[in-house]
């Protein structure tokens, strides 16, 4: 059991040690890809900044949907989602996905469970699919692939405008998709592991926008 072995990491905020290894939300890789040392001010240096008016519109979409999708749901377990998906589509939101081998957790936004292919969507704002963007589906990707017993059925990840039906980006999650993401993840685990250090951003116009400048060495008007 995961929860037996999970304890929270003495010095990363929001980080845990699952069996042993540190385990972080996968949202952190879009952090990971807008600028690594965001991350160790907020999770290692603890800064705390008010929600920007972008994270509270995402927030309120987000609950908006879920309260829709639990009108509508019909509760099961795992197990009984993925044997049924082997005979119908199902629809699947929330569903919580950790993976101690590669040392990640989550909430997929949304999932589609169909005969023949699992589809993982990430809702987020606008339509362009950033490497951040990318990075962050593909986590969620590995993440299910490592839970769930491999029945031949595909992955494929997806990005989905928030709020709407507008599916603007997807690919099979293949194993081109599965080297990228793994070796992300050993990069992300040198930087918590103190092999490697948070690099700063060097575009401006992205320290411009960040919530952290007031407390960045590296920000410069
Ligand atoms: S101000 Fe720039 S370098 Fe500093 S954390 Fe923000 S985005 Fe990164």
């Amino acid at each position: 059991m995961v929860d037996e072995n999970s304890k929270p990491h003495p010095q990363i905020k929001g980080a845990k040690i699952i069996n042993e290894k540190v385990n972080f939300p996968i949202s952190w890789l879009n952090q990971q890809g807008y600028c690594e040392y965001s991350i160790f001010l907020e999770y290692v240096e603890g800064i705390q900044t008010a929600p920007t008016p972008e994270m509270k519109k995402g927030h309120e979409v987000h609950q908006q949907l879920e309260e829709k999708f639990k009108e509508e749901a019909v509760p099961a377990t795992f197990k009984e989602m993925m044997d049924l998906s082997q005979k119908e589509e199902i629809l699947s939101r929330e569903l919580w996905v950790v993976s101690p081998k590669y040392g990640v957790r989550g909430f997929i936004d949304e999932i589609w469970l169909t005969p023949d292919e699992f589809v993982i969507i990430d809702d987020k704002p606008g339509t362009v699919a950033y490497y951040s963007t990318i990075n962050q589906v593909f986590g969620y990707c590995l993440a299910f692939k490592d839970t769930i017993e491999n029945d031949g059925r595909k992955i494929r990840a997806a990005l989905r405008e928030r709020g709407t039906d507008n599916i603007f980006w997807s690919t099979e999650f293949d194993q081109k998709a599965e080297k990228q993401i793994k070796k992300l993840l050993k990069r992300m685990h040198d930087l918590f592991n103190g092999e490697k250090s948070f690099l700063p951003t060097k575009n401006p116009r992205k320290c411009a926008k960040c919530r952290f400048r007031s407390y960045c060495e590296y920000y410069n008007e």
